[in-house]
């Protein structure tokens, strides 16, 4: 994993034109199983890839966070959402709440969340490959081949599948 963290981003660089050809195509003509296919290879690259020797979208890019999900964090810190947001958060150019510095300040040594079960959105359906209509996402999914091993495999195959 560690090698291939070291070479994602070269690698992605390396299928950026074939993967914006390959989603403009796919915009253009979406399989009718689409959503289908996305749900087998999503999960057949997750039970080989184990988050938890990677953690690089925590270590690197963070979540947007949602009001919800700052009322949610902050209610399990037992502290006011404004509080919680001075402590941890940022607004961003587009107007959102980031983190205010990667890695999240919430990721351990041993790549567990320490807010698993009250974690952003975004966290958990990052990087949102099972979604439905997934060829809505591609701008976002062509950024995400760089930052996580996953989503890089699972285009791998997309092309592969979808002629
Ligand atoms: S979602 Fe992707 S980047 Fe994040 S830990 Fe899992 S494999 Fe790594
Ligand atoms: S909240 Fe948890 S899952 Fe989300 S970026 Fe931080 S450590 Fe990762």
């Amino acid at each position: 994993m560690e090698q291939f963290l070291k070479e994602l981003g070269k690698k992605a660089d390396e299928k950026q034109t074939e993967n914006k050809k390959f989603f403009t195509k796919l915009k253009k003509k979406v399989p009718k199983n689409l959503d289908y296919i996305m749900q087998e290879l999503h999960e057949e690259e997750f039970k080989k890839t184990d988050c938890l020797e990677c953690a690089n979208c925590c270590k690197t890019t963070g979540p947007l966070f949602t009001n919800a999900d700052v009322e949610r964090i902050a209610k399990h810190f037992r502290q006011k959402p404004q509080k919680f947001i001075e402590n941890y958060l940022r607004v961003d150019e587009d107007n959102d709440y980031v983190l205010q510095q990667v890695p999240c300040a919430f990721l351990g040594a041993d790549n567990y969340c320490s807010i698993y079960d009250v974690r952003p959105k975004a966290c958990r359906e990052f990087p949102h490959t099972d979604r439905k209509k997934f060829q809505q996402i591609s701008n976002l999914t062509m950024k995400n081949v760089a930052i996580c091993p996953a989503a890089y495999n699972i285009v791998e195959e997309m092309k592969k599948r979808i002629k």
